[in-house]
């Protein structure tokens, strides 16, 4: 069974990848980021998108990378797109606000009220430590407690905290509301920790966790089950249906994954400039799949948002 066509609805969010620098090299990372990446996006195309906010009255600006918060323009590109009213988010991995150099990132995400969605795959130290790396769980919990003692995740704040969960081998994830509760009950108990919703993510099989199923032996099984768990019910809701992905040199792409293996939006011109220049009716557009695509449709789905159904 190939993967079924799907086509593009009203654009809501535009999703940034800002450079793939990362102060970590986690072992599922599907864009390899590491500190050793020097890739970033440069000034011209930062500038062009406050304007491709307004001129396609897009509701959510979604800031990735690597890191995110490592770009040089990153607070200025905040602080533009704070007056525009929108909704910002943060993709952020809780220990770049504990390295020198970023002691007051927090504040400003605060003070500037962006949304973070924060990775935190377990509420145990050693299967956090074994995906993210070394120490990573401690300095994420640190930060967890600076953004709750900022308002984040505190009820009338507006300020708001989601953590994202993905299995840490070769299986689909369980079902999100259910470890919602159990998150909520063992950050609570075990380090008095707030945060508002859980976002369960199923591991694609592309770059870096591809490799790593290789090298284990269940690449080829783990692309099995998440084509045999394929719900074409969650057809209607995958990311790209209303996302367009920005990769760090101003190219489009329908989602993250696509950016990584390389395969273009079917939207003409295909780059934030041409976005700019001309007014493009998305809607209707042909999405870009391949069968990787089965990683947002297996079971209960999958998006940046979390589970689909
Ligand atoms: S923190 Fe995120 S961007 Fe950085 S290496 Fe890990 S998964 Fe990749
Ligand atoms: S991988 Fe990308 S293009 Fe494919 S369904 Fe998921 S979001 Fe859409």
């Amino acid at each position: 069974m190939s993967f079924p066509s799907i086509k593009r609805n009203a654009l809501e969010t535009l999703q940034v990848n800002l450079g793939y620098k990362c102060n970590q090299a986690c072992i599922h990372c599907h864009v390899d980021a590491s500190p050793f990446r020097e890739e970033m996006m440069n000034e011209h195309n930062i500038k062009l998108i406050p304007k491709i906010i307004n001129q396609y009255l897009i509701k959510t600006l979604d800031l990735t990378g690597g890191a995110p918060e490592m770009h040089p323009l990153f607070k200025s590109l905040i602080t533009e797109v704070s007056k525009l009213g929108i909704e910002i988010i943060d993709r952020c991995n809780l220990t770049i606000l504990k390295e020198k150099g970023y002691e007051d990132m927090a504040k400003f995400l605060a003070h500037n009220k962006v949304r973070i969605i924060a990775s935190l795959p377990c509420y145990l130290e050693e299967n956090v430590d074994a995906q993210r790396g070394k120490s990573v769980f401690q300095k994420s919990i640190e930060s967890l407690k600076l953004l709750n003692s900022l308002g984040y995740a505190k009820k009338d704040k507006g300020l708001k905290l989601d953590l994202v969960y993905n299995p840490t081998g070769a299986n689909l994830p369980p079902p999100q509301k259910q470890l919602e509760d159990t998150y909520k009950y063992e950050l609570k108990k075990r380090y008095d920790i707030d945060f508002n919703n859980l976002l369960v993510l199923a591991n694609m099989p592309i770059k870096r966790f591809s490799n790593f199923l290789k090298k284990e032996g269940k690449l080829e099984e783990y692309k099995l089950l998440l084509r045999n768990n394929h719900n074409d019910a969650n057809l209607n809701s995958v990311m790209c249906k209303n996302t367009i992905s920005v990769d760090w040199e101003g190219k489009l792409f329908d989602c993250d994954f696509n950016q990584q293996l390389s395969i273009s939006s079917k939207i003409k011109p295909n780059t934030l400039e041409g976005l700019s220049k001309d007014a493009i009716n998305i809607r209707g557009i042909e999405i870009s799949v391949d069968n990787h695509c089965f990683g947002c449709t297996a079971g209960n789905g999958s998006s940046c948002g979390g589970a689909l159904t």
